[in-house]
């Protein structure tokens, strides 16, 4: 793109430097010598390297994730909490350069970069005080004597795999979880923006977790995938990306008989009825789709508009498209930055492609901006037909159909229809259609009139294909726990 601040550029790629591996306690290039090119988004240029894992670099992880469970799950929760906290405001300490490295290798405008990063040290602060509350229980006993505890214990080693579109989120979640535990991890962060998650696990070493209980790798994924989940030391492995990789995972940890939590692809409905506010519907649900520019698991994504509402709501949706300016993150004034790689820009092209060629209109953008960097523009497509692509397979880009509906049983049933069911959304200005809506979503997160997911104490996970278990709230800290009775009498 020639609109990029050269000044800027330079100043970004300055403090860019080669991301190693960290295993047992040490920053390390992989023992083969062999790295990994990142590339700028805004630039399609490389700007440096990621150190690439070899299997011994995995036994190595292995072996210091072993030991660095036997330490830190001895050490008191209590204790675990004060150095959570302290990696918590090391996180917010840094936010402004942790920002800096995710825009630059991610591509998202610095201003959400940075809000990612601030929400990192909550949720890093949320576990902690979880970690404080694992209680167990105890059951009376059905003859006098006996004493029957429930205890919770941490799981073991974690082995954790984090995509591309959310560098840091992605990474803290499973790793506040496993700490806070008293479990160690081995984290296989993204290959394509690896900086800014090493910041997040340099935060916590700073903050004084020992050796060996976290590891961070990176390297070919399916490689270390494999051999991290068939490992006896491993007890529990935590995957978010796509459906069918996640799929391929949790089969995966069902033969080697791993406890899984699966955060996948979604396709989420977004119902607007005619009773809703519906410029404010309009203007919120675009600003949900355009952020990260659609590389979202729960964005917006099939816009179900009441056909009293349609004509309002897609013009106003429309203009929100056509207004956002586009350009490179490290821009202020950008608001949708570039797509985070070549292959997203490959595969909007593809889904608009295919949605006109069977009848669809483009109301508004449709093509890749110029020729450097991957800029695509904000997309309103409308008369999409259902056996469009983009109306089955998820978009995970900056492109949205928008259809009429007429009434409540037609949408819930398109909503259903997909084998998804992360999230989904409803506007409405009716209690009962907003309950009734609610009930009929086969969703595992449900926003109405708003769009409130993802804070650190509410669930966060899916249904259906979007995969199983928590990654946010109560529940999220249960995955890594073992549940024990012990059952005893004196004698
Ligand atoms: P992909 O499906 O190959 O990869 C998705 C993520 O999974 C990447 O981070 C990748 O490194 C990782 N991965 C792939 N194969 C793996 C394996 N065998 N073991 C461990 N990790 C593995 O494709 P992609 O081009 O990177 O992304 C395309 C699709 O992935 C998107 O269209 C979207 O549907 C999905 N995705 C979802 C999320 C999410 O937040 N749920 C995030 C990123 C990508």
């Amino acid at each position: 793109m020639d609109r990029i601040d050269p000044k800027l550029l330079a100043a970004a790629q300055a403090t860019y430097t080669d991301t190693h591996l960290f295993i047992d306690g040490a920053w390390v290039a992989g023992s083969g010598g062999r790295t990994l090119p990142v590339v700028d988004p805004a630039t399609g240029e490389q700007i440096a390297t990621v150190a690439r894992a070899e299997i011994a670099d995995l036994d190595r992880a292995l072996a210091a994730a072993a030991r660095g469970f036997a330490t830190w799950r001895k050490v008191p929760a209590f204790d675990r909490y004060k150095v959570m906290r302290k990696a918590a405001d090391l996180v917010r300490e840094r936010a402004e350069g942790i920002a800096r490295l995710m825009t630059t290798e991610q591509g998202k405008p610095l201003a959400e970069a940075k809000l990612e990063t601030l929400a990192a040290a909550d949720l890093i602060d949320w576990f902690a005080e979880e970690g404080r509350r694992a209680y167990g229980r105890v059951v009376p006993p059905r003859a006098d004597g006996v004493q029957q505890v429930v205890i919770k214990e941490p799981v073991g080693p974690v082995a954790a795999f984090t995509p591309w579109n959310f560098p840091i989120n992605q990474v803290v979640r499973k790793l506040s979880a496993a700490v806070a535990t008293g479990c160690s991890i081995i984290v296989k962060a993204p290959e394509e923006t690896p900086a800014s998650p090493a910041q997040l696990i340099q935060a916590f070493i700073d903050a004084g977790v020992p050796p060996g209980v976290i590891n961070l790798v990176y390297g070919v994924p399916a490689e270390i995938s494999e051999y991290l989940i068939a490992s006896p030391i491993i007890r529990k492995i935590t995957f978010t990306g796509s459906t069918p990789v996640g799929k391929h995972l949790a089969a995966l940890a069902g033969t080697h008989m791993k406890r899984s939590t699966m955060e996948l692809g979604g396709h989420a409905p977004a119902i607007v009825f005619d009773d809703a506010d519906i410029e404010r519907a309009a203007k919120l649900l675009a600003g949900a789709k355009f952020r990260n520019a659609g590389q979202v698991c729960v964005s917006p994504t099939r816009f179900l508009v009441q056909e009293k509402a349609y004509g309002r709501f897609l013009e106003v949706f429309t203009q929100v498209a056509q207004g956002l300016k586009v350009g490179p993150g490290l821009e202020p004034a950008s608001q949708m930055g570039p797509l985070a790689n070549a292959r997203r820009v490959a595969a909007m092209e593809r889904i608009v492609e295919d949605a006109v060629s069977k009848g669809a209109k483009v109301a508004t953008g449709g093509k890749r901006i110029g020729s450097r960097g991957n800029f695509f523009e904000p997309t309103v497509l409308t008369d999409v037909p259902m056996n469009a692509r983009i109306m089955n397979d998820e978009p995970f880009g900056p492109v949205a159909p928008i259809a009429p509906f007429k009434d409540f049983d037609a949408v819930v049933a398109e909503a259903n229809r997909l084998p998804w069911g992360l999230a989904a959304y409803a506007y409405t200005s009716s209690l009962k259609t907003a309950n009734a809506i609610g009930a009929a979503f086969e969703s595992g997160m449900v926003a109405i009139n708003h769009h409130g997911l993802a804070l650190p104490e509410i669930h966060f996970g899916g249904v259906k294909d979007s995969g199983y278990g928590s990654e946010g709230g109560a529940d999220a800290i249960e995955a890594y726990l073992n549940t024990k009775l012990i059952t005893q009498v004196g004698v």
